[in-house]
């Protein structure tokens, strides 16, 4: 592992790339080598407390552009964005560890967030009613909310930030953006080419840090919405602690999400499907299937099949790599972490089918994919999450004790059924407690256009990321009452009503 001073990742403060040399700070690693990238500075109150005042300063110019011009900026950033997408999955890849395949289609929901935002105009259309009471008209606009501010989990470094500001934008918001301690980059590159693309210096700006800077923000008087998206325990803190300070929040949190196959189901397209949604970016995503539930005598079959096909995949080092079916986890304690959930599943009673616990040549932070087999819900392997490539597997009776799993289970992310049986799979739709749910889909995220509906300790707030939800958080709405006078020689016109 490289021990040389490295560069420190610019912060973006008002329209200027600014190289603060914080007391504290992080080092971003190479997952696939274990090599430090850069440091990254954990900036202080005063240093916070700098990015919102640009952002609160660029703010009245901002909000009063017309919704169309501010569109069009998103406009030439997508066109930036697509231009170098490339480049941008590569440094997904360099500093996330996820596979070039999987940075791009990480750079690809990213872009349709943008192109989603791009139709703001549309969006913000307020509604009317002439004469909801005699000679009484009633409208409602909506207003931008200020100063929002977005902190972001390291598992998606390109699009969680987008996941939020192109829509804070173009509603006529100024945004700070907290990335990832971990995963910087990405971040700053974003900003990059939002300056490229003509955005007014101060509009967008970002501020590295850790607690530190993130309290800053929750509690910074200029600061009105926090959109927050990482691990459950941070995110109810910020839901508390942001709300407490009168901010309007929305924060995603953890999830462990179920997979159930029906005895019915199309078992080998379960079984890929299955395993691109647990070992996908190495289990590193809040929708990744972690708990695949076998109803009756599909089990067995069911197990034997996705040993067979997680073993067989080609587990390595992915910056600058092709044909690597799953890169490394975050971290080298993550990586510790997540193996420990092995030994504690045998502890605890259940059968390890597939151990990813094997060395790899070099330092990077790899493990094979696990399989668990004869997992309880009450075993914590059953209903924690690890956010690593490990799959456990519940076995029910039928689908009344499938879907009582998910009854009990403290997340509600995603949940996916896999059958033939269109009953089942309604009754699963109607009944399962998690806020997506997927018909014979792996991972049910929804695209830009349809929000991303955390139920339980998966999400705490009101209105989600994505889609028209999101449209609502970042805007405020007037209700105006208009009444006008007739002056006294005013006569009554009534042109609805005119014949040809
Ligand atoms: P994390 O909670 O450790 O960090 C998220 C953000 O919070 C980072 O910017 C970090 O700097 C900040 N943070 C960390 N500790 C803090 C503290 N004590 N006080 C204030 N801020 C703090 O999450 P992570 O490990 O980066 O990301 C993985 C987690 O994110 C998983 O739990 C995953 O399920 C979740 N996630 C959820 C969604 C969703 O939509 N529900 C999407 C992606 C990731």
């Amino acid at each position: 592992m490289s021990t040389v001073q490295h560069e420190i990742v610019p912060s973006l403060v008002g329209g200027e790339w600014r190289t603060i040399d914080s007391v504290r700070s992080g080092e971003v690693f190479n997952p696939s080598t274990g090599a430090v990238l850069a440091r990254v500075p954990f900036m202080s109150d005063e240093e916070t407390s700098a990015v919102v005042e640009a952002a609160a300063a660029a703010l009245p110019a901002w909000s009063a552009t017309p919704a169309v011009e501010r569109a069009r900026i998103l406009f030439q950033f997508r066109h930036l964005v697509a231009e170098h997408f490339d480049e941008l999955a590569a440094i997904v890849t360099r500093e996330h560890g996820k596979t070039l395949p999987e940075s791009r289609a990480e750079v690809q929901r990213g872009l349709e967030m943008i192109e989603f935002a791009c139709g703001a105009p549309s969006m913000l259309m307020g509604d009317t009613l002439p004469n909801i009471a005699a000679e009484v008209d009633a409208e409602t606009v909506r207003h931008p909310v200020g100063v929002c501010v977005g902190i972001t989990p390291y598992n998606f470094p390109f699009m969680v930030p987008l996941w939020m500001f192109p829509v804070a934008l173009a509603c006529g918001n100024t945004f700070v953006l907290k990335p990832s301690e971990k995963v910087p980059l990405s971040a700053v590159r974003l900003g990059e080419l939002l300056t490229e693309a003509g955005l007014p210096p101060g509009v967008f700006n970002i501020a590295h840090g850790d607690r530190e800077c993130v309290e800053t923000l929750l509690a910074h008087p200029q600061v009105a919405a926090i959109s927050f998206v990482g691990s459950t325990a941070i995110a109810k803190a910020i839901y508390e602690t942001g709300t407490r300070h009168g901010k309007r929040v929305q924060a995603a949190g953890g999830a462990k999400n179920h997979l159930i196959i029906m005895p019915d189901a199309d078992l080998d397209q379960s079984v890929k499907a299955l395993a691109a949604s647990a070992y996908g970016c190495a289990g590193q995503r809040c929708m990744a299937g972690s708990v695949a539930v076998a109803v009756g005598a599909v089990a067995d079959p069911l197990v034997e099949q996705l040993c067979d096909h997680a073993g067989s995949l080609k587990v390595g080092p992915t910056d600058g790599a092709e044909g690597v079916d799953m890169g490394p986890v975050i971290r080298r304690e993550h990586r510790e972490r997540v193996a420990s959930y092995v030994g504690i599943a045998t502890d605890e009673g259940a059968t390890v089918a597939l151990d990813g616990r094997r060395d790899f040549p070099g330092d990077g932070f790899l493990i094979g994919p696990s399989v668990l087999d004869r997992v309880s819900p009450q075993m914590r392997v059953g209903h924690e999450e690890i956010f690593g490539p490990v799959l456990s597997v519940v076995r029910a009776a039928d689908l009344d004790e499938a879907l009582a799993v998910g009854r009990n289970c403290p997340y509600g992310n995603g949940a996916s059924i896999f059958t033939r049986d269109g009953y089942a799979a309604r009754q699963f739709k109607q009944h399962f407690n998690a806020g997506m749910i997927g018909v014979n889909v792996g991972v049910p995220a929804p695209m830009a256009w349809f929000p991303f509906t955390g139920w339980n300790q998966s999400f705490f707030g009101d209105l989600h990321i994505q889609g028209t939800e999101s449209v609502h958080f970042y805007t405020r709405q007037k209700m105006t009452l208009t009444r006008w006078f007739a002056s006294s020689d005013d006569s009554h016109h009534d042109p609805v009503w005119k014949t040809k």
